[in-house]
């Protein structure tokens, strides 16, 4: 196999912390090109093509370590040409309500502390404590969303009975801690006054991306304000419409992205 060849045919990694996340993405690889299953780490591993990319569509679980470990042997089991991550997320940003959608487009890990030796924030070591999302991935990704919220967005504005849902970009911050206090997220949007949405695997991700040169994006659609109510609307907004929102978005970005491949 030639450089080339064997350059297309590296897959791209497509995750999510929770089965309602990923939508309809293991049936339709199933139906397109049958689907080969290698379980590692207690994690089963869907291999095939959807949408016409070739793909590695996997569940972490929930949290950094969890996202961590499975990035990680996305990378060096699967090698993977990039990382696209998918889920729900709770609004942080002022602008930012239930139903619409976030892109990562740079991350942070918001309970990482290792005062006084290093800054607030910084992952010791490395120097910095911001990764950024990859600029062609999280633009395509970006697309793909404000398609699918033109399309389909009216019948998500009647779900929610409020106006349509709006693509946001910029940063999303992750920690081991679901978020449901008002002054828990009061306190992050205090810390990181241009965070849009707090989740629990993104950042871990992004940084594990970062060490091994591997491009990774971020899309998390809103469930939940991070405040007192988050629980239960997290619950609903889960088993009611998450997996519209990964469908509706994924089959937009992988055919998008089989088109640049080509
Ligand atoms: N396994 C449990 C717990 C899920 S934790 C369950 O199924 O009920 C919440 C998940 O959604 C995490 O993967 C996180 O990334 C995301 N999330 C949504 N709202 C969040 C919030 N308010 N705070 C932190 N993470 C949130």
């Amino acid at each position: 196999m030639n450089t080339t060849s064997r350059a297309q045919a590296r897959p791209l990694g497509v995750l999510a912390a929770l089965p309602q996340e990923l939508g309809d993405l293991i049936s339709a690889m199933q139906a397109e090109s049958g689907v080969v299953t290698r379980t590692l780490g207690q994690r089963d591993y869907h291999v095939g093509t959807v949408h016409g990319v070739p793909c590695v569509v996997t569940l972490a679980r929930v949290g950094k370590v969890a996202a961590a470990a499975t990035a990680s042997a996305l990378i060096h089991a699967f090698d993977v040409e990039g990382i696209v991550f998918t889920g729900v997320a709770g609004g942080v940003g002022s602008s930012v309500h239930i139903g619409d959608i976030v892109v990562g487009e740079t991350l942070l890990q918001h309970d990482m502390n290792a005062e006084p030796l290093f800054p607030r924030f910084e992952i010791p070591l490395l120097g910095r404590a911001r990764f950024d999302a990859d600029r062609a991935l999280a633009a395509t990704l970006a697309d793909a969303c404000e398609r699918f919220v033109t399309e389909e967005g009216t019948a998500l504005a009647a779900h929610f009975h409020t106006a349509m849902p709006r693509v946001h970009r910029g940063l999303v911050i992750s920690g081991d801690q679901f978020v449901a206090s008002a002054q828990a997220v009061g306190g992050l949007r205090e810390a990181h006054p241009e965070a849009l949405a707090v989740e629990m695997e993104g950042a871990a991700i992004a940084q594990v991306c970062h060490e091994y040169g591997v491009p990774c994006a971020v899309v998390r659609t809103i469930s939940d304000t991070a405040d007192e109510h988050a629980s239960t609307s997290f619950t609903t907004f889960l088993t009611d419409i998450a997996g519209t929102y990964s469908t509706g978005i994924l089959k937009r970005f992988l055919a998008a992205y089989a088109a640049q491949s080509r």
